[in-house]
């Protein structure tokens, strides 16, 4: 006689978007420990679980992964629409100076409330102030994520964010010290953009990246002014420069990424390192030359920049994305297909997964993590479709998601979100923008 075993979720009788990107019905996911413990067409018999969720009308796919975002930015939401440049340096940074530990409090839990509701199971912050603040709302959250320090030396910025380059090496250090490997948590290295790091930090930023076995990563490419500062200074494109100091490999994560010529391309591509495009953020800058990206095997996820820009939706992005490239290159080349909904969703996943440098991840598949959200898919403008993956990208939004597991625990069911008390959070953040201050 089978002995039964005992798992902590079964999704019983429903559908998944598999690792091919095609849709499979009638399907039980059970999840133990974690990961991912079986995908079958049958119901376990020998399995009972500690919690069963009904799947039907449901459809399980690989929760979105946000490769680019500023947590401590959270508080500037519609702050920075049609605004003249230089927005980083004009309403940016000046408000990042003004952050304190209750702030970055409210912030990184109106975040991780944002991105959980929106299908995020994963993020890569680009680096604030007060991280540590931010990462003990993350570890309660239950969301996978890497945090940086923000990370510059040059520049005349307040005093409150002003400092040398070892002690952003010393504020680095210590986040990584504290939370690297803590819960769903990593620490990155960071540099927050090469014009504000001096040569000195950005070797240093690689070599403790190196030595402490993660990733780094930079704002890179964004905009015409840094293109020109260092064609200026060092006779070198970015992505070059960051090559003439030895710094370019696997474990660098290049953001935005938007102008970038061929030789920088292939610089990308020899080294291994992942680029990140906001699409919504990128459309104020330029347009990304993705297609060939990918073509050269450069991984490519997605990101939101940060809710200032748009808010947290990756199924936003995704829509942008798709817009944009269809416009700008799949027009003058009369291809329609030029960045199909499977690749889009694809970046967006197990690139995702990648860049945060997670193994079996990514993807729905045995063995694999189990990082999963569900669609509610009965509702009018899902229901009844010639194909599901091109509606998950054209129609999907936000509000669809009904479930997040991450780590195969459950973040939220039915759009409850069980990890972090959304009435108290929203209260502080009603509380916030009409006072100024936060309430705890
Ligand atoms: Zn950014």
């Amino acid at each position: 006689m089978n002995e039964k075993t005992t798992c902590d979720i079964l999704i019983r009788n429903t559908s998944i978007l598999d690792e091919n990107f095609q849709i499979r019905r009638s399907i039980f996911i059970a999840i133990q420990n974690g990961t991912i413990l079986s995908i079958t067409s049958e119901e376990p018999s020998c399995l009972t679980a500690t919690e069963t969720i009904d799947g039907k009308d449901l459809l399980w796919m690989p929760g979105l992964i946000d490769g680019h975002m500023h947590t401590g930015q959270q508080l500037l939401k519609g702050a920075v629409l049609d605004e003249l440049p230089m927005i980083w340096t004009r309403i940016m940074l000046p408000f990042e100076s003004t952050l304190t530990p209750e702030k970055m409090r409210l912030s990184a839990s109106l975040a991780a409330l944002e991105m959980i509701k929106n299908g995020t199971t994963g993020f890569v912050d680009a680096g604030s102030y007060f991280m540590e603040e931010a990462a003990r709302v993350y570890l309660a959250s239950g969301l996978r994520g890497a945090l940086s320090h923000s990370s510059m030396d040059q520049g005349n910025f307040p005093d409150s964010i002003r400092q040398t380059t070892e002690e952003v090496l010393a504020s680095e250090d210590r986040l990584f010290d504290e939370f690297h490997g803590k819960g769903n948590l990593k620490v990155f290295y960071s540099l927050r953009a090469l014009m504000n790091c001096s040569p000195a930090l950005i070797r240093a930023t690689a070599g403790r990246a190196t030595e402490r076995n993660t990733f780094f990563q930079a704002h890179m490419n964004e905009y015409a002014g840094e293109v020109n500062y260092t064609l200026e200074k060092f006779q070198l494109r970015p992505v070059e420069y960051l090559d003439s100091l030895g710094v370019l490999n696997a474990d660098f994560l290049s953001a935005h990424s938007i102008m970038v010529s061929a030789h920088e391309r292939s610089l990308l591509a020899e080294n291994q390192v992942k680029v990140v495009h906001c699409p919504f953020s990128n459309c104020g800058k330029g347009v990304p030359d993705t297609p060939s990206l990918l073509e050269q095997g450069i991984c490519t996820g997605l990101g939101t920049d940060g809710t200032a820009h748009g808010g947290l939706s990756l199924w936003n992005e995704m829509k942008i994305f798709r817009s944009v490239m269809n416009s700008f290159w799949g027009v003058k080349n009369a291809d329609p297909a030029v960045m199909p909904a499977k690749t889009i969703l694809k970046m967006a996943t197990e690139n995702g997964a990648h860049l945060l440098g997670e193994e079996k991840s990514g993807v729905l598949k045995e063995g694999f993590k189990a990082d999963l959200i569900s669609i509610n898919w009965r509702q009018p403008h899902l229901l009844a479709t010639n194909n599901p993956v091109n509606t998950l990208l054209e129609c999907v939004c936000g509000n669809d998601v009904s479930d997040s597991i991450v780590n195969g625990k459950l973040l939220m069911r039915n759009r409850q979100v069980l990890t972090l008390d959304e009435e108290k959070i929203l209260w502080q953040a009603e509380k916030y923008f009409t006072s100024g201050e936060v309430s705890e």
